[in-house]
Parts: structure tokens; C-alpha cells; sequence
């Protein structure tokens, strides 16, 4: 109706009438509604108005960030339309819509959706690997990416889905009919399973569990392996950069990548590895086939066997640390003193050298001189044949006379010069054949302790296997004993190294003091000591053990001028006939061991062995 009644009998008329039309009950407000709505001529729009304005309010009232601005902005909205304020309404439902950020009607508000997907994104599911959630994210941005609140709704569904580690309730179906264009062919049936429904839970913990392997192997790379890479600059530069790597971490492509970093890094490693081994077999077998034939090579060297012994029997034993420190430290001894004795030798060579050049002078000499005679004799004979008269000849002779002196003198000197160069020659000779006998000597020492003066483990070794090779020969007993000082570390511990270092020195004093000349005193390890006792049977053994305990109680040993009693705890077994040597030693080290347990400061018999 566009022709306005003016006249208010008319409108009055034709409001009841609208109203009878519109089966719309007569009550005041509906009548007055109707009554201007012909008067302004907007018959049929009121209606409309109304309900937009309530949907509009209702809208407003579903936005999802309720703030107070927009409270205020609902209630102004509201008493513009009972006023029929239409006017303002428009800038205040603008300035709403704008502070929603346009996300009026969204199931989420965007930046929180975002938040989320970030959070569960990072999170390690054993659900939802990374190249799942990168593929259902693909499907659902490739469907609803034209629009926005469909993709809201969706991408909240997913995000749910994934946090509640499969429970069900988020799963995304994505069927054809929820895509507006789904006949554009672009929706694959395969969406129907986007995400499947892991075990509810389990991803927060994972995610714990994710990032304490990734700290984990931060540590390993820093702090375990590049520490040991130290004489390898470029796998420490990669080791480094790795961790660095690690530690950022947070995110399934990121972890697929270090991976494969990771795997060309160890790759790398193993191969240096392999040549390190390499390197070090060959340079073995190199040293194996140098101290094989040095003996040989340098037979007039034989003060150089002991060592190259000592390297080939490293060498043909799988390597230890220890006999490689035990062995150093004989070595450092051993060198030190044959530095000493090669340069008193050195000397005495230069001085024998000096001694044979002078030799050879003086018998120069000697030869000059007697030319010298000779040519003057000649001159003398012929002169004589020429004499016209005995003056002549007087005055000759007396001239012959005087050089035969001359020549005598000259002949008795060279003559002790040079018995005295070939005694200083003998001297020398004599010298450097004792400091030869001397180096030899020291190498030699190499089999023993150098702190004690017992025979260190290897001495003990070839000692053992002579005296085995005695008693199987000769059918008499051969008796082994260990034994261990009792609370060594104690002393050590109260006293100081130094004072430990002494009192093993004097035990095997006093070991060796009560022991024959023909027994051996070995040291067996720290505190250990292995003594052999070859043609005693086992009680004697026993009496000899109880008399090295009583003697350390007669005989002290002494630190800072105080007594220190020092006991030990012994086992003592006899060889076997035909036995490992190892089985005679592991016996006695086993009844030593029970006699720790029963209170230590014991001898203990070892049992014999099983089979007999
Ligand atoms: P137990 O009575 O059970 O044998 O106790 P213990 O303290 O003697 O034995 P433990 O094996 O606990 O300690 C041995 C100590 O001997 C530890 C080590 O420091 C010390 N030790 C080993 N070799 C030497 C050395 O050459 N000199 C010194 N001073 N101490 C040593
Ligand atoms: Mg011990
Ligand atoms: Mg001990």
C-alpha cells in the first residue's frame, strides 16, 4: 500500500481491517502498530521490520565474544527499534559486527581456532602421526576453504578430534552434501574418514613423553658424544649444529627432517670409526712385525730385549688398558736409566775413539821420525865414504852421535805414549762393556714392580710357569699363596697415598724376609701379592703364610714415627699337577676371599680342586 490516509476515522478503519486480514488478535500494541503502520504508508513492511530487528538482536545476542561493549550495543540496538529509531541502529550494529572481527556466527573465533591448531599440531599423538593430521588439514582447507564459517566448524571438529586423542565425538565426516560446491567433483569419498578415533588421553602424555626423548637426545649429542668426537673438528661442528638442531624440534616435519640429518651423521660417524680401527689393527701388526724381528736386527743391542719382549707380548694378547699402563709405567723406569748408562756409554765410546786416534798419531810419529833417521843415516853413510881425514870423521861421529841420542829419546817416548794410549783404550773398553752388562740389566728390570721391587705380573708369569715346569719335572709340591692387605683404602684414606706406597714397600720386605732365596714375591695388583713357595707342601706353605703375619706384628711399619699395623687376609692352594695355571690362582683368590668374609687377618686353605 503506498497511498497514505491522512484522515485518522479512515486509518482507524483500515488498521481493524488489517488486522481481521492478518488473523492478528486486536490487542493495543498490535493495533497501534498496525494504526501507523498504514499512517506511514509501510503497510506489509512492518512485519518485516519486526522480525528482522528480533532476528537481528537475537544475532547479536549469539555472537560468541559477549563483551560488555556488546551488551551495550544490544540494549541501544533494542530501544532504538521500540522507538522506531531505525537511524541510528546501522552504526551501532557496524561498530558490533566489527569488534566480532567479522566472526559473527563462526562456532569459534578465529585466532582462538588457530591457537588450537597450533597447540594440537605440535603435540605427538600415537593416533594422528604428523603426515595424518597434514593430510586431513589438506582435505578440510581444500572443501571449506571458500567458507569461512563451514571451515570454522570443521576445523574446530578436527582440532577436537585430535585432542581427544580419538574418542569418537570429534571425528570429521565429511560428507558430499556438506560441501556447498560438491558438485564440482573436488570431495573425495575417502573425507568420510578424515581422522580416526585414537584412544582417549594418551596424547598429552605423549606429548610429554615426545619432548623428554627430544631433551634426551639434546644431552646425548652435546654432552655424551661431542665431548669424544674432540680430534675430529667437522663431526663436532655436525654434532653441535645437530643438538642446536634438536633442540628446536617441534613439529613431525621438523623431526622427519633431523632424522634423516641424523642418519647421514651416523653414517658419517661409522665410517671414521671403521678407519680408526683400521688405523689402529695396522699400526698393531706393524708393531708386531717391528718387535718380531728388532731382536734379530740389533744383536749387539740385547739391553733393548726386555722392552721389545714386553711389546710383543702386548701386542699378541687382546689389547688391556691396564697392561698398557702397567707396561708404560715400566718403560718410563726403564728408559730413564738406560738414558743414564747410553750416556756414561756414549762417553766412555768417545773417550775409547779418542784413545785409538791418538794410538795411531803416536805410531805416525814414530814412523816419521825413524824416515826422518833413516834419510839422515843414508846422508851420514855417504858423507863417511867422502872423509878425506880423521878430524873430518871425528866431527862426524860426534854429529851421529848426537842424533842416535836424539832418535833414542824420541823412540822411548813414543813408545810409553803409546803404551799408555792402549791402556787408556783397555779402560775404556773395559767401562762400556760393564755399562753394556748394566743396561742389559735394567731391562731385565722391566719384570719387576718398580714401586716394591717384586716381581710385577709378568715376572710372575714366567716365574710361575718355570716352577711349574720344575714340579712337573721333578715331582715336588709347588705351593701358591695371595694375599690382600685388610682395609688398605683406610689407610690410604687416613694416612695418604704416599704412606699406602710406603707400607707396600715394606711388606714385601718383610715377606721377602721371611721367605727363602728360592721363593718369589710377586705383586699380583694394587694391594694384592702372590708369593710362590716351590718344594713345600701345603702345611709348611700355611707356617710360612703365619710367619709373615707374625713378623708384621714384631715388625712394624712406621709412619710419621707412628706403628701401623698392617694384616692381610691369604689363600693358599698347591699346584696341581697338569692344572691351568689360572685354576691355581683362582683357587688360592677364592679361599683369600673366604678368609675376607670369616673377619680378614687370616690364612686360609683353599679347597682342592673338584675332580681329585
Ligand atoms: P679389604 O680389606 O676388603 O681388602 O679392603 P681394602 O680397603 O683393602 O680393599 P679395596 O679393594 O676396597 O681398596 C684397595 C685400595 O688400594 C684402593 C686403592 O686406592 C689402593 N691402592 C691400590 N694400589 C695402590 C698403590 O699402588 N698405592 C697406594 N697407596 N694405594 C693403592
Ligand atoms: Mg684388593
Ligand atoms: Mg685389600
Amino acid at each position: 500500500m503506498t497511498n497514505k490516509l491522512s484522515n485518522p476515522t479512515d486509518l482507524a478503519r483500515e488498521a481493524l481491517k488489517l488486522l481481521t486480514a492478518r488473523r492478528i488478535p486486536p490487542t493495543p500494541e498490535r493495533y497501534e502498530e498496525v494504526y501507523y503502520e498504514i499512517a506511514e504508508g509501510k503497510t506489509g513492511q512492518s512485519g518485516f521490520v519486526n522480525a528482522l530487528a528480533t532476528e537481528l538482536l537475537a544475532a547479536l545476542k549469539a555472537f560468541p565474544k559477549q563483551s560488555p561493549d556488546l551488551h551495550r550495543q544490544i540494549s541501544q540496538i533494542e530501544k532504538a527499534a521500540i522507538s522506531r529509531d531505525w537511524a541510528i541502529i546501522p552504526p551501532i550494529l557496524l561498530q558490533a559486527i566489527e569488534a566480532q572481527g567479522g566472526q559473527a556466527g563462526l562456532a569459534r573465533a578465529w585466532s582462538e581456532l588457530i591457537r588450537d591448531l597450533l597447540n594440537q599440531w605440535d603435540l605427538r599423538s600415537p593416533h594422528f602421526s604428523a603426515t595424518r593430521k597434514r593430510e586431513s588439514l589438506a582435505k578440510v582447507l581444500l572443501n571449506f576453504g571458500n567458507y569461512p564459517s563451514l571451515l570454522n566448524e570443521k576445523l574446530d571438529a578436527l582440532i577436537r578430534s585430535w585432542a581427544d586423542g580419538g574418542g569418537g565425538e570429534g571425528d570429521i565426516e565429511v560428507s558430499p552434501s556438506d560441501v556447498p560446491n560438491a558438485d564440482s567433483g573436488v570431495v573425495p569419498q575417502a573425507l568420510a574418514s578424515v581422522v580416526l578415533p585414537p584412544a582417549a588421553g594418551v596424547a598429552a602424555e605423549a606429548a610429554l613423553d615426545w619432548q623428554r626423548w627430544r631433551d634426551m637426545l639434546v644431552i646425548a649429542l652435546r654432552d655424551g658424544l661431542a665431548g669424544r668426537l674432540m680430534g675430529y673438528p667437522g663431526l663436532v661442528e655436525e654434532v653441535t649444529s645437530l643438538a642446536l638442531a634438536a633442540e628446536s624440534v617441534s613439529s613431525e616435519p621438523g623431526l622427519d627432517f633431523l632424522a634423516q640429518r641424523l642418519k647421514r651423521f651416523w653414517l658419517q660417524l661409522a665410517l671414521q670409526t671403521e678407519q680408526d680401527e683400521r688405523i689402529a689393527t695396522a699400526l698393531v701388526n706393524l708393531l708386531l712385525l717391528l718387535s718380531d724381528n728388532l731382536v734379530d736386527l740389533s744383536g749387539a743391542d740385547e739391553w733393548v730385549r726386555g722392552q721389545v719382549e714386553v711389546v710383543h707380548d702386548l701386542l699378541a694378547k687382546p689389547l688391556s688398558i691396564n697392561r698398557l699402563y702397567q707396561a708404560e709405567a715400566g718403560f718410563k723406569e726403564v728408559f730413564y736409566k738406560q738414558n743414564m748408562l747410553k750416556h756414561n756409554l756414549d762417553e766412555a765410546q768417545e773417550a775409547l775413539r779418542n784413545m785409538i786416534s791418538l794410538f795411531i798419531d803416536r805410531l805416525g810419529g814414530m814412523a816419521d821420525s825413524t824416515g826422518g833417521y833413516h834419510t839422515k843415516i843414508e846422508a851420514y853413510t855417504s858423507r863417511i865414504a867422502a872423509v878425506q881425514g880423521i878430524p873430518e870423521l871425528n866431527v862426524l861421529l860426534d854429529e851421529l852421535m848426537q842424533d842416535t841420542r836424539v832418535m833414542q829419546l824420541d823412540m822411548a817416548r813414543s813408545r810409553d805414549e803409546i803404551i799408555a794410549a792402549r791402556t787408556e783404550a783397555a779402560a775404556a773398553d773395559m767401562r762400556i762393556t760393564e755399562l753394556e752388562s748394566q743396561l742389559r740389566e735394567v731391562s731385565e728390570k722391566i719384570r719387576e714392580d718398580q714401586l716394591t721391587g717384586a716381581l710385577n705380573r709378568r715376572g710372575f708369569n714366567e716365574a710361575f710357569m718355570a716352577e711349574i715346569a720344575r714340579a712337573e719335572r721333578s715331582g715336588k709340591p709347588l705351593c701358591l699363596s695371595l694375599l690382600d692387605i685388610d682395609n688398605f683404602k683406610k689407610l690410604n684414606d687416613q694416612r695418604g697415598h704416599q704412606a699406602g706406597d710406603d707400607a707396600l714397600v715394606h711388606l714385601v720386605k718383610v715377606i721377602k724376609e721371611v721367605l727363602r732365596p728360592t721363593d718369589i714375591v710377586a705383586r699380583y695388583g694394587g694391594e694384592e701379592f702372590v708369593v710362590l713357595l716351590p718344594e713345600l707342601v701345603l702345611s709348611e706353605a700355611v707356617s710360612v703364610m703365619r710367619r709373615v703375619q707374625r713378623e708384621l706384628t714384631r715388625c712394624f711399619f712406621l709412619n710419621n714415627n707412628e706403628r701401623v699395623l698392617i694384616t692381610f687376609s691369604a689363600g693358599i692352594t698347591r699346584y696341581e699337577q697338569g692344572e691351568h695355571p689360572e685354576a691355581t690362582v683362582e683357587r688360592a683368590d677364592h679361599a683369600m676371599y673366604e678368609a675376607k668374609k670369616s673377619g680378614k687377618n687370616q690364612v686360609n686353605v683353599a679347597d682342592r680342586p673338584k675332580n681329585e
